[in-house]
């Protein structure tokens, strides 16, 4: 008897359903995946709500996905049935440049899944053997959840240069905001000032470590931030992406230091103060998920204990709830949203 499959479709923010369609058959290379856990992303919300500039709609979502391997295609065997694996879910093409050079989340025909292919918030899918890793034993579903949404982090840092004894300025407080606070921190930053909008986003960032929480919109941001962190930046996360948030990591910025642009921008151009990037020879770069170094770098952050994953997860909804929990994501009370699915 077929299993029965139910994979969430998003048609718009408020078209979020449940479609049922034939259970898939792992194809060579392949695991077919029972899902556990699966996280819903900023960029999730984004594209549910249209603004996503390279996710269209309607979509299947579920890039953070944790589930149990129920079976393998030839060339697969070497995944025991019963396994728990996370998803890494870039899907690279191994020949261009990029890639060979060993930077395949920029890979030149890039496709995420669970943004450009059907995910993982489904009873089942399959997906290549080569993109997943094993969850360690003493970790829940729910803590490896956070894997993929601290990979992004841990790879932003990592694009830092070496954190140990700087200062550190991360504007915007959700989720990623507060995961690159928690592994510049672990990079050995020496103090780091966040910024957000709503206080109940800085009060956490404060529980969770940082030296001081500003509100974003302050009219004497810099002084504050600097005051924080006795002198300016020397590396700044922009995790906002916005027009006002990059004019503010020029304010931030040490002279000779780094903007990290970790956010998605608005589609289109953005506006910033090129002469005092020149003038000061700060560096802007961008950033774009991880690689597996970085996936093991997080997942041996979050098995040391050094990400309060308690105080990142805020709710959990069954799938077939999955409009609610696209809802609670967009709520400011929320950091991350998971969607739990029980065992058939
Ligand atoms: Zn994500
Ligand atoms: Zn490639």
């Amino acid at each position: 008897m077929p299993q029965p499959n139910r994979r969430v479709l998003v048609r718009s923010i408020d078209d979020i359903s449940i479609e049922e369609v034939p259970a898939p058959l792992p194809g060579d290379n392949e695991l077919l995946v029972r899902s556990t856990v699966i996280g819903i992303c900023g960029s999730d919300t984004h594209a549910a709500l249209g603004h996503h500039p390279f996710i269209d709609l309607p979509y299947r979502p579920g890039h953070e996905v944790v589930g149990v391997v129920t079976a393998t295609g030839e060339g697969a065997e070497h995944f025991a049935p019963g396994t728990r694996v996370i998803v890494e879910p870039n899907l690279y093409c191994g020949t261009c440049p990029q890639c060979l050079s060993g930077r395949y989340n920029i890979c030149r025909q890039l496709q995420v899944f669970g943004c450009q292919t059907p995910g993982g918030m489904a009873d089942l899918f399959t997906i290549p053997a080569d993109r997943v890793h094993r969850v360690p034993e003493a970790m829940s579903d729910l803590q490896a959840a956070l894997v993929e949404p601290l990979a992004t982090p841990v790879h932003a840092v990592a694009k830092a240069g070496d954190l140990t004894g700087r200062t550190v300025a991360v504007l915007g407080a959700g989720p990623i905001g507060l995961l690159v606070l928690a592994a510049a921190r672990h990079a050995g930053a020496a103090r780091i000032v966040v910024t957000d909008l709503l206080d109940a986003k800085r009060e956490r960032a404060v529980r969770l470590g940082a030296d001081g929480a500003l509100q974003a919109d302050a009219a004497g941001l810099a002084a504050e931030a600097h005051a924080v962190l006795d002198g300016p930046a020397d590396v700044v996360f922009d995790c906002v992406a916005r027009e006002q948030s990059m004019a503010q990591a020029i304010d931030l910025v040490a002279k000779g230091g780094r903007i990290i642009v970790v956010g998605v921008g608005a589609p289109g151009p953005t506006p910033i103060r090129l002469d005092l990037v020149q003038d000061r020879e700060i560096r802007i770069e961008g950033t774009l998920m991880y690689t597996a170094d970085d996936y093991r770098a997080a997942l041996g952050l979050i098995a040391s204990g050094a990400v309060d994953t308690d105080a990142i997860i805020t709710a959990t909804y069954p799938l077939e709830d999955a409009d609610q929990a696209f809802a609670a994501s967009l709520a400011p009370e929320h950091v991350k949203v998971l969607i739990t699915v029980a065992a058939a």
